[in-house]
């Protein structure tokens, strides 16, 4: 695949126009007020370029993990907070897409779609993260429900969601088998949440805790049979991975682009620090991390629109194009000088915000960990 369907192309192009007219101009704003973006998210509404993965039958448009990939790559390349918060209603809803009934879909969709609502995904908590096995959250059947205890870290969205995908033991002492996926509703009692985390970067994107007491969930928001939550939240990494691959790339994009117009400006030693090879070798590097980290983030997306088990190819992605994010940030600063390490030029935003991509959604030893499995898998 060297060029882009026409189709994809127009959704990159309307993404695009959107990013630098409606999210750029406000990224400083967000990134120093930790508000969260609702006035972004209703225009983003608007135009169609939120919920996307929401199949038309639903009221989305029914968007190719591909489509997803344009469209991320986009909006983070502007703002990778502000496109983090506006696309995680995707993450959150994969669970329910992957396994949801057709009640359930009828039932929480329309939250989404026409009510502007937002949800968040929660399986991380405070002593299991990559392990995610080792989650603690349980789930005991009693009647027509399910009791929730338990609590999530570093939620997503969590300050400002309706609903959540929990996931969660119905055996405490039993391993992944026993893991079950929920939609649990923020109005229920004994569902709270902690104020948003401080972080060091993707500040319009609010995290928070979520707790769970006593919760009574009824049965029918089960998502999938009893034990089917770990399955689920595998197949749910197989289709955001590329997602969040493509808006680290969006970083390493930006970072690319700002370098290389700082380098052609700036003069030491009577020329542009572009003609200092020490400099120019740093582009170089930074445009095929872009380039490179394109070709894995689309090609494991095609593979997963396409019914192929892109699991080896999305780990690669994410592992490739979070360390891109990174590092091209990092040089981006580098190239800058001292204005770099400043407040007032964009590549020190950069760069607090392209570290996250080598954390969430699996940290890139995780990726390396998947990816070393499936070698042996396939040989
Ligand atoms: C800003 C932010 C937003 C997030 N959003 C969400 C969200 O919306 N929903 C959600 O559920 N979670 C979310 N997370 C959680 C995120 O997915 C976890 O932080 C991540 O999976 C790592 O888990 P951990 O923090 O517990 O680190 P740990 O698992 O404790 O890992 C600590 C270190 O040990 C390494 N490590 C662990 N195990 C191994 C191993 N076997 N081999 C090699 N190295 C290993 C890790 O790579 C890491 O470097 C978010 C996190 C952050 C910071």
């Amino acid at each position: 695949m060297y060029e882009l369907p026409e189709d994809v192309r127009m959704l990159q192009d309307l993404a695009m126009d959107f990013a630098m007219r409606e999210i750029l101009p406000w990224a400083e704003h967000y990134d120093e007020s930790d508000e969260w973006p609702w006035e972004i998210f209703h225009k983003a509404r608007e135009v169609g370029l939120v919920n996307v993965n929401i199949p038309e039958e639903y009221g989305g448009i029914g968007a190719s993990v591909l489509e997803e990939c344009v469209i991320s790559e986009s909006m983070a390349y502007a703002c990778s907070g502000i496109q983090t918060a506006l696309m995680l209603n995707q993450l959150a809803i994969l669970p329910l897409l992957i396994a949801g009934n057709e009640e359930q879909k009828r039932l929480y969709l329309p939250w989404l779609v026409d009510d502007g609502k937002v949800a968040a995904y929660c399986m991380t908590e405070p002593d299991a993260g990559s392990d995610v096995a080792g989650i603690k959250s349980t789930a005991l059947r009693k009647g027509d429900n399910y009791i929730l205890n338990g609590s999530k870290t570093w939620i997503t969205d969590g300050p400002v969601a309706s609903f959540f995908a929990v996931f969660a033991k119905t055996d405490p002492d039993a391993g992944h088998n026993s893991i079950s996926c929920f939609l649990v509703e923020r109005d229920w009692p004994g569902v709270s949440a902690s104020k948003p985390l401080k972080k060091m970067g993707q500040h319009a994107a609010q995290a928070c805790q979520v707790f769970f007491e006593n919760v009574e969930v009824p049965a029918e928001n089960r998502l999938g049979e009893e034990g089917d939550g770990f399955k689920i939240g595998m197949k749910v990494f197989d289709k955001s991975r590329p997602g969040v691959s493509a808006a680290a790339l969006g970083v390493a994009r930006r970072a690319l682009d700002e370098a290389v117009r700082y380098a052609g400006e700036r003069t030491a030693f009577g020329q542009p620090i572009s003609h200092f090879q020490g400099v120019g070798f740093m582009l170089s590097d930074m445009a095929i991390r872009v380039e490179a980290g394109r070709h894995l983030a689309y090609k494991s997306a095609w593979e997963v629109d396409n019914g192929i088990r892109n699991t080896m190819s999305a780990a690669m992605a994410k592992a490739f194009c979070a360390e891109a994010a990174m590092k091209n940030a990092t040089d981006a600063v580098q190239v800058f000088g001292g204005n770099g390490y400043s407040k007032e030029f964009p590549v020190e935003k950069l760069m607090r915000d392209a570290k996250i991509y080598q954390i969430y959604e699996g940290t890139t030893q995780i990726q390396q960990m998947i990816i070393l499995r499936e070698l042996y898998r396939s040989s």
